[in-house]
């Protein structure tokens, strides 16, 4: 069908290269393009040989020119950003000036400033309005099928959403005392940052990692979970109409949160540059390059992931409640991908997204988030493509 260029080369690229090769009839090419080339010719030679034909390139993407040109010459159909947030705007950048679509996992935040929104993504939407182009916002896990899965529920078992709970629970060990599952840096900013969530049209905003529930999670068990802010709390509070109340939690380990207060304690997980031995170094930049690479997680990671949203509203004129979710086994990840179940939770729907928009099933020029666009034919796919989903019609509740 077609062809598309995939930037990055760390954990989450991995599994978009493997399952875009899994889908050759849709990816009939791929360039995987990124800062350090030899990452992209060693996923290259991994998978080589397949139906899809892969090229690889060097690309900064902190830099339009250079995207520009490396588009016009590969013309692809659809750019899958899968290097860091910092990266969306010159990607998108680029992609308006070659009138190419557009895919990220993750929304854009300045390198210099912990903060993340859509705003400055969502500033783009006249103009792949204007160019007849489609940018899909955020189509990871979460965010991601968590949008697709609410507004699964709002079609077809309740007429209002009141209340959404999204429920990210990692049961996997890795076996380190601390280690990230996707980019440190990231990881680290968003977990560090102060919780909020949206109730009756406004911002609730709390300490970090202050309140904490428990919660039984199907085939993982009981764990700690800790409401976080979360980007797409921001888009279904505008996308699901009546919606009076979001929030989204994460599990963490004792371990995971000890370090992290540790870390934080000491400075090391700041973002202001410091002066050492006559360099500047950015302190939460040089944790990152001392933690375990997240993409070398795969073969010693065990447990299971359980991610999936709690909705809570009214179908004729009867409260009801509906849980959706997917388990995913770090181990079955690797054996299929080499990945662990994070990274493949990522990947898998930015593949799918991708072939969304290249099958022409989600296509409108413009800037959309997931769960904006009509979700059967993206669950009919996570069903096929390795993140099939349970459904509970009546759940245990948050408190
Ligand atoms: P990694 O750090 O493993 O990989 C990032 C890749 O981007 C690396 O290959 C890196 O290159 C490349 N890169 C960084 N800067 C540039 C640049 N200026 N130009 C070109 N390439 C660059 O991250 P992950 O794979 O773990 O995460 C990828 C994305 O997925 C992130 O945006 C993350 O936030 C998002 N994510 C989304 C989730 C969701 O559910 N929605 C969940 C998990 C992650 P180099 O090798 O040179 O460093």
């Amino acid at each position: 069908m077609g062809r598309a260029l995939i930037i990055g080369a760390g954990g989450v690229a991995s599994v978009v290269v493997h399952k875009c090769c899994q889908n050759a009839e849709v990816f009939e090419e791929i360039c995987i393009a990124s800062r350090t080339k030899s990452k992209c010719d060693a996923l290259k030679a991994k998978l080589d040989g397949g139906k899809t034909k892969i090229t690889t390139a060097q690309v900064d993407a902190d830099k339009v020119e250079e995207l520009i040109s490396l588009i016009n010459e590969y013309q692809p159909d659809i750019v899958i950003n899968v290097a860091l947030p910092y990266q969306d705007l010159t990607i998108m950048d680029a992609c308006l000036a070659t009138k190419t679509h557009y895919l990220d996992t993750a929304n854009y935040e300045p390198e210099d400033t912990a903060k993340f929104e859509y705003s400055w993504q969502w500033a783009y939407r006249e103009r792949f309005e204007q160019a007849g182009i489609t940018a899909v916002l955020g189509c990871g896990f979460d965010p991601g099928v968590t949008g697709v899965f609410s507004a699964y529920a709002a079609k077809h078992y309740f007429d209002e959403i009141h209340e959404i709970d999204i429920l990210d629970c990692n049961g996997g060990d890795h076996g380190y005392p601390f280690a990230t599952n996707f980019n440190p840096e990231i990881n680290i900013r968003e977990v560090s940052a102060n919780g909020s969530y949206w109730e009756n049209g406004r911002w609730v905003e709390t300490e970090p990692m202050e309140i904490k529930k428990v919660y039984n999670f199907d085939q993982v068990g009981e764990k700690d979970m800790y409401l976080l802010h979360h980007e797409e709390l921001e888009s279904l509070a505008l996308n699901i109409k009546g919606i009076k109340r979001i929030r989204f939690f994460m599990t963490f380990g004792q371990s995971y949160l000890t370090h992290l207060k540790c870390l934080e304690n000491v400075g090391m997980t700041s973002i202001e540059p410091i002066e050492f031995e006559g360099k500047q170094i950015v302190p939460l930049q040089f944790l990152k390059a001392v933690l375990p690479d997240p993409s070398t997680l795969g073969p010693r990671t065990v447990g299971k992931t359980n991610i999936g949203c709690i909705f809570k509203g009214l179908k004729d004129g009867q409260e009801k409640t509906y849980y959706v979710y997917n388990i995913c086994d770090h181990q079955e990840c690797f054996k299929e991908v080499g990945s662990q179940a994070i990274s493949y939770t990522t990947g898998v729907p930015a593949m799918i997204g991708a072939m969304m928009v290249m099958n022409g099933t989600w296509k409108n020029p413009g800037v959309y988030n997931v769960e904006e666009f009509d979700p059967d034919p993206f669950m009919d796919a996570l069903n096929q493509w390795g993140l099939p989903w349970k459904e509970d019609f009546n759940p245990v509740l948050v408190d």
